[in-house]
């Protein structure tokens, strides 16, 4: 490949609407060009990366036995009616008309659809277990599209379904999914970490997810400091807290008069946050409940709405919180309510003695307050709390926090979808039974700019090996158009591709400076420059993107380099 048959085209400008380093630097490069919100066109320059990730993604799914096949974006409007998801999937689905007003939607997902194939093609246990995987157009509308393509409406996903008879066939594949991410995520050359995920109603941990460790990651994520636990804060569970003390201190009230926040009434009364309790007031199928969560912690919202009757709650308005409390928000708390209330305490809380809550009247809060003797115990008891840096493991150690960016998420669906759309096969006894699913997506856009993120510095991108648009850049400094130099460096193009790698030679004719400026804004691991002075001498200008300078290397020595990585 040669540049000057190419198209590339960069900037040095940033660009001032895109936050994020990765957002910033596809852009720089040209990778990307939006379209319109969450919608961007591939250049050829980021199409090659992609086409990279994608291959190794393909690969690697093969190897693990998956086999590929290619769905709709499309999906008709029957089929989701079907699952039951038309309705709940909510304002993310983009829902479309045909001249013939009948209704379809762009595929964010193709549970409905694999599994209706499924049920058309399988009929007998002898064809499971099987994996069908394709690498196809999603389109999700986003509330916020947001960093190009890390978050965008329309994105690049690998998406494979599982079928299986047993339960234990749907955890053999699971781990075989595991297994054959790993691989992925190392080929790419990325820091990565398969962590514990929330898997809505099924439970237990039959869903994990894939980060790109990242500063810059919207997921927290919690690691254990004594075992390999790893979790999703939003999954993340923290040691059991030690039993309540005893009570020791009388109840009082006590003025805070303008003094709302938990932070505030700990400083005016000179106690730690963590005496302090914070009361989330809600609206749930059992009506008005008040969520308990220490001062210094945060309502886990997915923790919350596990607790028995609290499914798809809501936050209480005003009105609601006035009728139950008798008090405006700033001061409420679960002594006196001005109703009977239902009351949910985080573990922590449960474990407090001698603490300080809203007093249900304004300017107002109790300190003292213990269970059993000021109020009653709690109606329900659970974790219903984010974890925080430091807390206790349970296995002992300390949590640790990081972010990370989803690139891959597997998860064992069980019956649902199988069920809805009774896709069933004959076990070995003859009898119809419905299949057990898996489901398994990777990223496969977000991944090109979760490298980025892991991977640049003030000169632009730096990709691993695997994912460059080229592994390297013969870049040809020929002023004076000498043919001994377009020559030495045009067949050093051709031994490097003998070579087995992917080199581009620059012959654009560009002054070195804005030349190698470009190499490295596009994050080609390897440069090689062939002028002619090194034609003379017999030796090339060799700098590896993260090397501090340059070296001059003979033929021999360069490929030697090359071939080291
Ligand atoms: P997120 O929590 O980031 O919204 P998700 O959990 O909804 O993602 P999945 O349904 O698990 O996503 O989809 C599989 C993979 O597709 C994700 O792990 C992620 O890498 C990728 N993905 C999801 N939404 C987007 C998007 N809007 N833009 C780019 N990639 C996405
Ligand atoms: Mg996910």
């Amino acid at each position: 490949m040669r540049l000057s048959q190419f198209h590339l085209r960069t900037t040095k400008e940033t660009p001032n609407d895109a936050e994020l380093v990765s957002h910033q630097l596809m852009l720089r490069a040209g990778m990307i060009r939006k379209l319109a919100s969450g919608l961007y066109t591939w250049s050829p320059l980021g199409l090659r990366v992609l086409r990279k990730v994608e291959a190794i993604v393909r690969e690697e799914m093969n190897r693990a036995g998956a086999i590929e096949l290619l769905m709709p974006t499309i999906q008709p409007r029957e089929l989701w009616e079907e699952s039951g998801r038309w309705a709940k999937f909510g304002p993310q689905l983009l829902k479309i008309k045909d001249r013939k007003e009948q209704e379809f939607c762009y595929a964010p997902t193709a549970e409905e659809v694999i599994t209706d194939f499924a049920r058309n093609e399988l009929s007998s246990y002898k064809q499971l277990p099987v994996n069908f995987y394709q690498i196809q157009t999603k389109f999700r509308d986003e509330i916020r599209p947001r960093f190009g393509v890390m978050r965008s409406r329309e994105f690049l996903m690998k998406d494979a379904y599982s079928f299986h008879l047993h339960a234990d066939d749907l955890v053999r594949e699971y781990r075989n999914m595991h297994a054959a991410y790993t691989r992925i995520f190392t080929r790419l050359g990325l820091e990565f970490r398969a962590v514990l995920a929330d898997s809505g109603a099924i439970g237990g941990d039959a869903s994990q997810e894939f980060h790109v460790l990242a500063g810059s990651g919207e997921d927290a994520l919690a690691f254990s400091t004594a075992s390999d636990y790893a979790a999703n804060v939003e999954a993340a569970i923290a040691a059991e807290p030690a039993p309540r003390p005893a009570p020791g201190e009388a109840l009082r009230r006590v003025e805070t008069p303008t003094q709302k926040t938990c932070e505030e009434v700990a400083a005016l009364l000179g106690i730690a946050l963590q005496r302090t309790v914070k009361s989330i007031a809600t609206m749930s199928e059992d009506g008005f409940v008040l969520a308990l969560v220490r001062g210094d912690h945060e309502v886990n919202e997915i923790k919350l709405g596990k607790v028995a009757g609290m499914a798809g709650y809501r936050m209480a308005t005003e009105a609601e919180i006035l009728e139950h409390l008798g008090s405006q928000p700033g001061f409420l708390g679960p002594v006196k309510p001005a109703k009977a209330i239902r009351v949910i305490a985080d573990r922590e809380v449960a474990a407090l003695a001698d603490f300080v809550v809203g007093a249900n009247e304004a300017g107002f809060h109790i300190a003292g307050v213990n269970w059993g003797r000021d109020l009653p115990e709690p109606d329900a008891v659970a974790d219903i709390r984010n974890v925080v840096e430091g807390d206790l493991a349970a296995d002992g150690g300390q949590i640790k926090l990081a972010r990370g960016i989803e690139v891959g998420h597997i998860f064992q669906l069980g019956k649902q979808y199988a069920q809805a759309l009774g896709a069933t096969v004959l076990d070995e006894t003859g009898k119809a039974a419905v299949m057990s699913m898996g489901c398994y997506g990777i990223g496969v856009s977000r991944i090109v700019a979760a490298a980025i993120e892991q991977n640049h510095d003030a000169n632009g991108i730096i990709w691993p090996s695997a994912m460059a648009p080229w592994q390297v850049a013969v870049c040809m400094i020929n002023p004076k158009g000498d043919a001994a130099v377009t020559e030495a460096a045009q067949s050093l193009l051709g031994e490097l591709q003998a070579a087995g790698l992917d080199a581009v030679l620059d012959d654009r004719g560009l002054r070195p400076g804005a030349m190698f400026a470009d190499i490295e804004l596009i994050g080609i691991p390897h440069r090689v420059v062939v002028s002619e002075r090194g034609v003379a001498a017999g030796t090339f200008e060799y700098r590896a993107r993260r090397a501090e300078a340059a070296e001059n290397l003979d033929k021999a020595a360069l490929f030697e380099r090359l071939r080291a990585g």
